[in-house]
């Protein structure tokens, strides 16, 4: 963690938000996978959920970060401090939320912050009976957009996975999603599973396709160490591994394979963009139109305010996280002597100038849109580099853009960039 400060970075205006995103860090069990702040099990339901007390101190930071908008640029719909484009309530599951309380939270954020009348508010889901809440109830609440844990469609992958859906269960929240009126439907779909045929990523593929998803984003299951990469200390922005997942993640680990992640993602271009959902984002295909406005907001390193624990922001400058402990959060937002709310522990930090260029240029090179050629040649020798090994091409309006072998090997291409 660094303190914020005035590095070469700040030399850059800081702009108001265009999207606010909100961190729900509740499940009902934990994915040995997972890396996502949650809490689970009694913190998430029954007597002594921690949910109610999260929901009231949500709005509490929601007003405090909207008070540091209205002193820095003006209230909502003031000159230089437009609605916001996209809410996006994350998690964690935030469908295990009560509609009511997303429809508050959703009311506060228009009052606050200002929500554009076609703004774009996505709630995570997870897929199971008992997990994907109460769809009509959301959508009533102003959800228009929402994004389904699917993870895939194979009954014996999610059990290995530590799911605790059915491949079934996925179809039936989609069809319940569409009942609501909820307008988009988005699958989140995992690859590179230990030992996965990709003859059983074929099938989730397709599966998925036959339920006419607006959007759907495939990541390669990632089996990180964020305790190894110090991100779990008292002001960090993860939570400690536990030592079950730890163990799982050393047994799935020798268990992937990266030609077969390779492939796997090959096929799911070919399936995805052959069913009329072409790429936009290196992760991410969409129907026409129906891209995330709420993550492309990111890569175009556009500025985004978070509330939550682990939730990040950035202001243009300045990149800034709450620490990911539940309780350190809560503490800050409702003290328990009743004193008055303060923003909860994090830290930030402000990107020197060449430090922000190239990620700039990588956020834009993750997109099918690509980057400026100008912008790109301030890399010369690189750009040189990835066309020469085909990992660029050049795009209409002196755009370049990644390749498909460029997507496969964007890692590469990026870790030269920064
Ligand atoms: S359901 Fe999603 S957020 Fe919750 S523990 Fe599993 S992977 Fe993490």
């Amino acid at each position: 963690m660094t303190a914020a400060g005035a590095g070469p970075g700040a030399t850059a205006a800081r702009r108001p938000p265009v999207a606010l995103y909100l961190h729900v860090p509740f499940c009902r069990s934990l994915c040995p996978y997972c890396d996502f702040v949650v809490y689970a099990g009694a913190d998430a339901v029954g007597r002594r959920s921690r949910v109610e007390a999260f929901v009231d101190a949500l709005g509490r930071e929601i007003d405090l970060r909207a008070d540091a908008l209205d002193a820095a640029f003006g209230p909502p719909g003031a000159t230089g401090r437009p609605a916001l484009a996209s809410l996006y309530l994350g998690g964690g599951t935030p469908s295990l939320l009560r509609a009511h309380d997303v429809a508050a939270l959703v009311a506060r954020v228009h009052r606050r912050f200002g929500l554009a009348a076609d703004a774009e508010v996505t709630l995570e889901a997870n897929p199971g009976p008992d997990d994907r809440g109460d769809l009509a109830g959301f959508a009533a609440a102003g959800v228009t957009r929402l994004s389904l844990g699917a993870q895939s469609l194979d009954d014996a992958e999610l059990r290995a996975l530590g799911r605790r859906h059915r491949a079934a269960d996925v179809g039936d929240a989609v069809a319940a999603a569409r009942e609501a009126g909820i307008p988009l439907v988005s699958l989140d779909l995992l690859y590179d599973l230990p030992d996965q045929r990709l003859a059983t990523w074929a099938a989730t593929l397709e599966g998925a396709l036959e339920l006419h998803p607006d959007h759907v984003s495939c990541y390669a299951l990632t089996l990180d160490d964020p305790d190894a990469e110090g991100l779990t200390g008292p002001g960090g922005d993860h939570l400690p591994t536990l030592p079950g997942a730890r163990r799982w993640r050393d047994r799935a680990r020798p268990r992937q394979d990266e030609d077969r992640a390779a492939a796997a993602y090959a096929l799911a271009d070919a399936a995805l963009a052959g069913a009329g959902l072409p790429w936009y984002e290196l992760s991410n295909w969409a129907a026409p139109g129906h891209e995330s406005r709420h993550n492309l907001a990111y890569w175009q390193r556009r500025p985004y305010e978070a509330a939550g624990p682990g939730a990040h922001a950035f202001d243009g400058v300045i990149r800034r996280w709450n620490a990911a402990r539940l309780e350190g959060w809560l503490a800050a937002l409702a003290p328990a002597d009743g004193s008055p709310p303060a923003l909860p522990p994090g830290g930030s930090e402000s990107l020197d100038a060449g430090t922000a260029a190239a990620e700039e240029l990588f956020l834009g090179l993750r997109t099918a849109h690509g980057v400026p050629r100008e912008q790109a040649l301030a890399r010369a020798d690189i750009l040189a580099w990835a066309h020469e090994a085909g990992l660029v091409e050049d795009a209409p309006e002196a755009r370049v853009r990644l390749t498909l072998r460029g997507r496969l090997l964007s890692n590469e291409l990026f870790g030269r960039l920064v």
